[in-house]
């Protein structure tokens, strides 16, 4: 691995003339900054986008953002998945109105002991918002580094993330911290791109072990393939006149404090007949069942978990005894309620009301 003296000047001149316009590239607000960094984790940026500008709005401060209830919280966080980075900016937005006086700490140490809030993160807020120098290493990073220096080292290894960062932190421009940080992470989300890279137009092509090496399709190296979780989740949504009933997801699992239909989780897809029976606790024996609809299989891919799941619409007869984690909810208001993706599809689909 050899360093490059000139590295950062080379990045800086090209983001200088080839980065995108964004919002949050225009603020040194931290508030501002911790929002757009923890949005466009595992989210594109144009989804993202509208987002920031959505929570800024509602929320100008993070003295706002800590006023508001976690539900309203979720509510305006719905579609964009990953709820926990919600509910963390929530604990912490609190935390840094009772503890910081509304001011968010001014140093990598303290911004990382805040929830929600990794080395990547503390790293981007701190050079970003306070020019401190912090190497902030997202995928993007790993991705150039491991091609312009030709490291095979697996980035998903505790040795890998310890390469990198050295390696990064050793190339940083410390007098313009933030800005080589975007500048790095712009290279790699919009020339040094996972497939087909820019390598015509790269300001490195001349000194690239990975284009020289025709190794750029093999790097970065991954070590271990995620597991893959399959569920089957049964949704049953009863008709109740002008009410239907919800829960609140209150386990540590997916969708955590998000509301749905009641849910049976069976170990695959079984008959209908056999998924009413095994949702024993919430329709009593003797209920009389009016199946009025009943959709096909659809499948939510979450990054460890597949979601095959299906919507059942019940009408029944006599007193409905449900879990004591559901709610009786007239069905106008029903959109008042934070709901995972499924469950928001579903009331789009079927016209709800
Ligand atoms: S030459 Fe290609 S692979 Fe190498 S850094 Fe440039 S864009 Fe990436």
């Amino acid at each position: 691995m050899t360093k490059d003296t000139s590295f950062s000047q080379k990045l800086l001149h090209w983001y200088e003339f080839n980065k995108r316009d964004l919002p949050w590239r225009e603020t040194a607000d931290p508030y501002a900054i911790w929002l757009s960094e923890i949005i466009l984790q595992q989210t594109r940026i144009d989804q993202g986008m509208a987002y920031y500008i959505r929570f800024l709005d509602a929320y100008p401060s993070v003295n706002d953002f800590a006023k508001a209830s976690e539900d309203e919280i979720l509510k305006l966080w719905q579609g964009l998945g990953y709820y926990s980075r919600a509910r963390n900016m929530h604990h912490t937005a609190r935390e840094i109105v009772s503890q910081h006086q509304g001011h968010f700490p001014a140093d990598y140490q303290s911004l990382l002991r805040l929830k929600g809030i990794g080395e990547y993160t503390a790293a981007a807020i701190a050079s970003i918002a306070y020019n401190l120098p912090h190497a902030a290493v997202d995928g993007n990073v790993f991705r150039v580094l491991s091609r312009i220096n030709g490291i095979e080292t697996p980035i998903d290894t505790g040795q890998g993330k310890k390469q990198f960062t050295a390696l990064a932190n050793e190339l940083l421009d410390p007098q313009q911290a933030g800005n080589f940080n975007q500048a790095l992470m712009e290279f790699g989300a919009t020339l040094c791109t996972p497939k087909k890279p820019g390598c015509a137009n790269c300001p490195f092509n001349t000194s690239c072990v990975a284009l020289r090496n025709k190794t750029t399709e093999s790097l970065p190296v991954k070590k271990g393939k995620v597991k893959i979780r399959t569920r089957f989740f049964n949704y049953l949504i009863i008709n109740d006149g002008s009410h239907t009933y919800l829960s609140k997801r209150t386990s540590n699992d997916i969708w955590k404090n998000l509301y749905e239909f009641p849910l049976t989780e069976t170990s695959d897809k079984k008959e209908l007949h056999q998924t009413l029976v095994e949702s024993q606790l919430i329709l009593p024996q003797n209920a009389k069942i009016e199946i009025e609809e009943e959709t096909p299989w659809q499948k939510q891919v979450l990054s460890h978990q597949h979601i095959f799941y299906r919507f059942i619409y019940l009408k029944i007869g006599g007193k409905i005894k449900l879990p004591s984690s559901a709610i009786k909810v007239n069905k106008k208001d029903i959109f008042n309620f934070a709901v995972p993706k499924p469950i928001e599809k579903e009331l789009n689909r079927n016209n709800w009301l």
